[in-house]
């Protein structure tokens, strides 16, 4: 039927146009003309635009496919198509910022916990929005409301319903908090674009929005916060990070490190070690005497003693990454003996770039810091191994970040009482990190001002 011919209707609407007379089709016709993928693929989104006359444009795009423009949509130029393509480019836009703008409400009922969202999206296009949050939160049960549909997550299958007005979901919930304390956290002042920033969250949406809250606040705080982080110092070791990574090209190219003074004396690099995927990563301070032989962290006597301890708690080595945060001994010779030296916090800052990429690659779901100079590789020298140990903190490398003791502090320990409170701590304190990876502890709250 040529597109002249043909009249579209909003769905549900009743017509006498025709009466008897409607044009009856039989839809089991042997003819199937060849459409290419490509016009499914504009017409799966361009069909969900809220254009009037988006049947129309889909259908006489289709006609002219099929009746000797093989190739029309190669022509961009050409106003059908490039109409067709506007519309599908709305809808996929329209979806990506549902995906990124939708934040949900928690709602405590008689059937159990809910999260609700409400947003206005341009286009009616929860069909193709809900996937989305689907596969993200497949155990939530969660509504997504718009003024034209709503959807809702029952843990087995998407419902769609009517739409609803913004009064019917909640304004916010008591995880409001939590998450602007992670986004505060996240948020990058040297990344501040404002007129990107307004073109891509358009002001529609910042009601439903909680971060808009703080956006104003952290706005001001940017320009300060960006000349601190200018004047931070570089991790020199950046220079001989490879191209690729991967643990293998890690450790390859951190054998070649001449970032700071410390690969001179030392025998070899000692890189981390474990498989790369780990959801538990331990960060010790810099390999001793042992460890610098055999070129493998935690080795030594300080090993043994992180492996019964890892034992006690019910964790298996095998499991874990273990790393340092300076990846090179540093010691003092006297006579036969190498004696073990802190590292100053230049190579510290300098040896960070591997330790940065290491958790890149693996990205743990838990890091226990063994001691100050790890923990302080992280969070600056204002850390306090005293003060914050065995807290669970937020922070931006992992879901749970905590501090602890050094396995070789309980070799050190001046007596036998403080050697056993040592180690009773140590093994508390990563009974609690595997407690957390077992789900049973809440998500952290706090956080520290990173470095
Ligand atoms: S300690 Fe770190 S930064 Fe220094 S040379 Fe070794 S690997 Fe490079």
């Amino acid at each position: 039927m040529p597109p002249e011919r043909v009249v579209w209707q909003p769905p549900g609407a009743q017509t006498e146009l025709f009466g008897d007379d409607a044009p009856s089709f039989d839809t089991n016709l042997d003819y199937r003309p060849p459409v290419p993928r490509a016009y499914f693929e504009l017409a799966e989104q361009a069909v969900y635009h809220r254009s009037p006359q988006r049947y129309d444009a889909l259908y006489r795009l289709l006609y002219r496919l099929v009746n000797g423009e093989p190739e029309l949509l190669e022509v961009a130029s050409d106003p059908e198509v490039s109409r067709v393509r506007s519309l599908s480019q709305a809808v996929r836009r329209d979806v990506h910022k549902t995906h990124a703008f939708v934040r949900f409400r928690r709602v405590e009922s008689e059937e159990g916990e809910r999260f609700v969202a409400w947003h206005r999206p341009d286009h009616p296009i929860l069909e193709l929005a809900a996937p989305f949050f689907r596969d993200r939160f497949p155990n939530m049960c969660w509504s997504i409301l718009t003024p034209d549909e709503s959807c809702y997550w029952d843990g087995q299958r998407l419902l769609y319903g009517p739409g609803a007005p913004r009064s019917a979901a909640p304004e916010s919930d008591e995880l409001e908090e939590l998450f602007l304390t992670y986004y505060r956290s996240i948020f990058n002042p040297a990344r501040l674009n404002l007129p990107a920033m307004q073109a891509e969250m358009p002001a529609k949406h910042w009601s439903t929005l909680p971060e808009a809250r703080v956006m104003g606040e952290l706005m001001r705080e940017s320009p300060e916060r960006v000349r601190e982080m200018l004047e931070a110092p570089k991790s020199a070791a950046q220079a001989f990070l490879p191209r690729t990574e991967t643990l293998p090209e890690l450790t390859r190219a951190a054998k070649s490190c001449e970032a700071c003074p410390l690969h001179e004396p030392a025998t070899q690099v000692v890189f981390g070690e474990g498989p790369d995927r780990a959801e538990l990563m331990l960060v010790g301070e810099q390999p001793g005497d042992e460890e610098d032989l055999q070129g493998r962290p935690f080795v030594g006597p300080a090993g043994k003693v992180l492996d019964e301890a890892l034992a006690q708690a019910g964790i298996s080595r095998a499991g874990v990454y273990v790393t340092n945060a300076v990846k090179h001994f540093k010691f003092e010779p006297r006579g036969k003996r190498r004696l073990h030296q802190r590292p100053r916090v230049g190579e510290v800052v300098a040896c960070r770039a591997w330790l940065d990429a290491e958790l890149r690659v693996v990205k743990p779901r838990v890091i226990v810091c063994l001691g100050n100079t790890a923990a302080q590789s992280f969070v600056g020298s204002r850390f306090n191994l005293q003060r914050y140990r065995g807290r669970i903190f937020q922070q931006p490398w992992a879901e749970a970040w905590l501090a602890t003791y050094h396995p070789a502090a309980i070799l050190r320990a001046p007596t036998a009482e403080a050697r056993a409170e040592t180690w009773t701590t140590l093994v508390a304190d990563l009974r609690k990190a595997r407690a957390f990876l077992l789900g049973e502890l809440a998500t952290p709250t706090e956080s520290l001002e990173s470095r």
